[in-house]
């Protein structure tokens, strides 16, 4: 539970700060300026923060919609994100906030409409161009929808570009706000997976494989198009036995008709957080096997990364036409 909130003064008008205040009213509220006060910290330690994370309350002020980084898109022309939220409720060894952000408390940015405002801009500019726009990339979409609401406001607006695609990309299995609408055949619910052994070693906090396919099924079964995020690919000595299991169960619980992609892409981490993100979580063995450098990146080696792509290729084959199978790399 949170039991610290700081906000901004020129947020604290907003819908959702009010709604915030009713799910919170034990916490100790702190009014600040800028989030960045207490954000940018230098001297915090990511890991100690992360037992008892803040949150803080901010209005956001440009940068509301993003290009995508190149590699992460689905088959559109033009590929956006957004973020609402810095950090996330669940703490993944693999993570990469982690070595973007010194502080683990989570920042919520609750001027919702100027994102949509912003979003509404970038449609029309592109009007004549497929487009898919992320919700996930620096937070979990769903994890913190109980206190947040941001899915409902969003879903609201999308339903009204339906010439357009939305994602939401969780781990979470915090589902009802979705299973109690009619599903938008533009919003994707797009779930993060990895074999239930690894995810029990390294999806710390997060909701177990089989409690995600559960929800995955529920959602798929309302008619909502479901996403399945087989990304990072982590390697082990019986990857695949593990990753064979993994698919071939989703395939097997999951309408395929309504399967609206899978996409897969390896452990991968930007050079300059990887340092910091191996020594915060040594504990794992993740780090233990050798990764080599490739540009930016630090990834495995090209061997075990034709490997694992071509396997999994062939697996999600099996099943899936080509079209709704992808490869990210970034
Ligand atoms: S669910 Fe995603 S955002 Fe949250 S800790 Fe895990 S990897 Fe990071």
């Amino acid at each position: 539970m949170i039991d610290t909130v700081y906000f901004e003064e020129d947020a604290s008008n907003y819908s959702a700060t009010n709604q915030i205040r009713l799910a919170l009213p034990d916490a100790n509220w702190i009014p600040i300026d800028r989030f960045q006060e207490i954000f940018n910290i230098r001297t915090q330690n990511f890991r100690i923060q992360k037992k008892n994370p803040a949150l803080i309350i901010a209005k956001k002020h440009d940068n509301f919609v993003l290009p995508a980084p190149s590699g992460f898109g689905m088959g559109s022309d033009q590929n956006f994100y957004f973020s609402h939220m810095y950090n996330c409720l669940y703490d993944c060894g693999y993570c990469f906030l982690q070595g973007m952000y010194s502080s683990a408390n989570y920042v919520l940015f609750v001027n919702y409409e100027d994102f949509f405002e912003a979003i509404s801009e970038t449609i029309h500019l592109h009007k004549n161009e497929t487009q898919t726009y992320y919700s996930g990339y620096d937070c979990d979409s769903l994890a913190f929808d109980k206190i947040s609401h941001f899915s409902g406001y969003m879903l609201n607006f999308f339903q009204n570009f339906p010439e357009v695609e939305v994602e939401l990309r969780t781990k979470s299995i915090v589902i009802s706000s979705l299973l109690m609408r009619n599903p938008i055949k533009n919003c994707v619910i797009a779930f993060s997976l990895s074999p239930d052994s690894i995810a029990k070693k390294l999806d710390n906090k997060a909701p177990s494989i089989r409690r995600r396919i559960k929800a995955i099924k529920e959602l798929s079964e309302k008619g909502w198009p479901i996403g399945l995020r087989l990304d990072p690919l982590i390697y082990t000595h019986d990857w695949k036995l593990k990753y064979s299991d993994l698919i071939s169960d989703l395939m097997k619980q999951v309408d395929l008709c309504n399967i609206h992609s899978v996409s897969y892409g390896l452990l991968r981490f930007p050079k300059r957080m990887y340092k910091k993100i191996s020594n915060l979580h040594s504990e794992t063995g993740l780090f233990a096997f050798p990764m080599e450098e490739n540009k930016d990146l630090i990834s495995y080696s090209e061997e075990i990364e034709n490997d694992m792509y071509s396997f999994i290729q062939k697996k999600l084959r099996a099943y899936l036409p080509e079209i709704k199978i992808f490869h990210c790399s970034n």
